[in-house]
């Protein structure tokens, strides 16, 4: 029997190579554009011919190649990134394994010039099926210029294997715009079919994310920014009334490498929680830094996958940084950090500070939050000045105007299949049904039909709501109306509540009391919020301060916050309380123009949702 076993010929050993790592276009976009930043150029070109099927070329102002290098750099395994199997444990560059330009040449046409910042003369070199077809000196500005042409003109099964052109388009965008959010520092360009679809000039990534996705993003972006000497989080995250029905513009980065991860999704999601609808989708763009002795460094460089070594704390990390940067700017933080008490304890978040990174860590509130233990924990506002996106908040979601920044041709055709629209039955916003009655159960709670199902409402939370939203609108320059008491009342007060109550005078007053210091830890009230029943000025005021020295004791929040808190749950209306159809009409409606219907600002549901599958399933549907 003859020998049957033959070495297969190179070029067909580096076709069947090239396979793992140029599956289509947009794989070559993420090599010569990554190719393009290790080389440190602070501008980059991409040219894009028929959806990349017949050119691919990336332009750069970097170090450039010399003659010896350029030819190299076709070599499978050549690569000038790693010397040696330690090197892999501390790689910063984007690629390392020295495949892709050798890929890239089995499967295409490729022209490279390239020069060296300090040569006189740059090289050209034309590769053809991993064979150097011609190769000569050329006069060439410093960097380097690599052009692929005709994706699998070799391999007709697989140039038949390519989408269509907007679908390899989308995929080649996907991969530019991870690229050019990493570096917001280096200038983009792209160019399709002779037209510029970006033109990115260099700034910083909030910059960068607005050039991205749209200028009307500018005001709704809410930044993230936490250091530990674990790990650093830094970048941006949408507020709520800009999360949209499609998922898409999410973005992880961890050591500036693009990567997915449904476990970190999770964990932004989840800060948003009860602040957007559940199928709904917040915009962001996260950058975690940590060591990379932290992550597993087998993965495949063109694989997006990742492995921590600890991902529980990456988790509890990122999930409360995001929820700290909402609650910044948010009215009605939810802001408990229920972090695991097993995370808690760990070494890394407990005492991981080197003298160098301790003053920068222990300033920021995340690390507090972190070192009290086993308890829920609340952060206070810290920054004033991010309080005038409150307001943004009570105007709610403006209609999205604008595009998302792309000239892309059929930008309506481009939107459509690039995020797959969730539509399900639920996703339609709640509405009342107008006209039909309301009725209320036990004068406590009230029953109203909706475009979903029905609504139970509870009157006494959904007030303390409506009130709290009213009074943060007071506090903000919204004058609240006082009512000029019949009567003033004079109350005297130990000399403690007397002390507090003028340390809240002046918010009292701004939030509609009448109200004025009368003698020796006395007040005379002269007037109520125009809301608030007659009568009862003396036990309204004794019992708002016994509420607001009991929210005092644990929770940490500004004073005119607990005040407003203790207020708005003061003045609700209370279960037992008989309300008329106008009174019901009222509320609800007060109720749906909060910016935040669906929950008290101390988290507890305002009205819970009976929609119709549930009903049908309930009755065996
Ligand atoms: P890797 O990036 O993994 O090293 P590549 O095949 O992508 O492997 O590139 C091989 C080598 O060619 C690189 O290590 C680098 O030295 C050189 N090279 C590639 N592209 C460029 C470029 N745009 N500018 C300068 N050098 C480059
Ligand atoms: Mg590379």
């Amino acid at each position: 029997m003859p020998d049957i076993i033959q070495l297969l010929p190179d070029n067909i050993a580096n076709q069947i190579a090239a396979g793992e790592v140029i599956q289509r276009p947009a794989s070559a976009v993420k090599e010569l554009l990554e190719n393009a930043v290790d080389a440190g150029a602070t501008e980059i070109r991409l040219i894009i011919g028929d959806a990349g099927k017949a050119l691919v070329q990336v332009i750069d102002n970097g170090k450039g190649m010399s003659e010896t290098d350029a030819r190299m750099a076709f070599e499978r395994h050549a690569t000038s990134k790693i010397r040696n199997i330690e090197d892999l444990f501390h790689i910063k560059t984007m690629g390392f394994r020295g495949e892709a330009l050798a890929s890239i040449a089995a499967v295409a046409q490729v022209e490279l010039k390239t020069k060296t910042q300090d040569a006189d003369t740059g090289t050209f070199i034309e590769v053809e099926n991993s064979i150097v077809k011609k190769q000569e000196p050329v006069a060439a500005p410093g960097g380097t210029s690599i052009a692929m042409k005709n994706l699998f003109f070799n391999v007709p099964a697989r140039r038949n294997f390519l989408k269509s052109n907007a679908a390899e388009m989308r995929h080649i965008i996907d991969e530019f715009i991870r690229v050019a959010l990493s570096f917001p520092e280096i200038f983009f360009s792209v160019t399709s079919n002779r037209q510029e679809i970006f033109h990115l000039e260099k700034g910083t990534l909030k910059q960068r994310i607005v050039q991205v996705f749209g200028d009307n993003l500018n005001a709704k972006l809410v930044s993230v920014q936490e250091s530990t000497d674990y790990m650093n989080i830094f970048g941006f995250v949408g507020k709520p009334e800009a999360a949209k029905k499609t998922r898409g513009d999410q973005y992880f980065f961890v050591n500036n490498r693009f990567i997915k991860s449904a476990y970190l999704n999770h964990a932004v999601m989840s800060a948003y929680q009860q602040m957007i609808p559940a199928d709904s989708f917040p915009l962001y763009a996260l950058f975690i830094d940590l060591d990379p002795a932290q992550l597993d460094i087998n993965v495949h460089p063109t694989k997006q996958e990742i492995k921590f070594e600890d991902e529980k704390i990456v988790y509890a990390f990122v999930h409360a940084a995001v929820k700290h940067a909402l609650a910044q700017f948010s009215i009605t933080p939810t802001l408990d950090f229920d972090l695991d008490p097993a995370i808690q304890q760990l070494d890394a978040i407990n005492k991981p500070f080197t003298e160098e990174k301790k003053s920068e860590a222990v300033s920021s509130s995340l690390y507090k939050t972190f070192t009290q233990k086993n308890q829920a924990h609340f952060i206070e506002r810290e920054n004033k000045s991010e309080l005038k996106h409150w307001k943004d908040l009570y105007e709610g979601p403006k209609l999205e105007t604008g595009s998302r920044g792309l000239a892309v041709g059929n930008q309506q055709e481009r939107d459509l299949d690039y995020q797959q629209p969730v539509v399900s039955y639920k996703s339609a916003p709640l509405e009342l049904l107008p006209g039909i009655g309301l009725l209320q159960i036990h004068n406590s709670y009230i029953i109203a039909s909706t475009n979903r199902g029905f609504i139970l409402i509870s009157q006494q939370l959904a007030h303390e709501r409506v009130l709290y939203e009213r009074y943060i609108a007071a506090s903000h320059g919204k004058a609240i109306a006082s009512q000029r008491s019949l009567f003033p009342a004079t109350i005297n007060l130990s000399s403690q509540d007397a002390t507090l109550l003028n340390d809240l005078i002046n918010d009292l007053n701004e939030l509609g009391y009448l109200i004025g210091p009368f003698g020796k830890d006395a007040f005379l009230v002269e007037g109520t919020p125009a809301d608030m029943q007659q009568g009862n000025e003396k036990s309204s005021i004794e019992n708002l301060l016994e509420q607001f020295k009991h929210f005092s004791s644990d929770i940490k929040f500004s004073k005119r916050e607990k005040l407003i808190r203790s207020m708005a749950w003061q003045h609700s209306i209370k279960p037992g309380t008989f309300l008329s159809e106008k009174e019901m009409q009222t509320l609800t409606e007060q109720l749906f123009n909060c910016a935040q219907p669906n929950v008290t600002a101390n988290g507890k549901p305002t009205y819970i949702e009976f929609n119709k599958d549930y009903l049908e399933q309930l009755f065996g549907k």
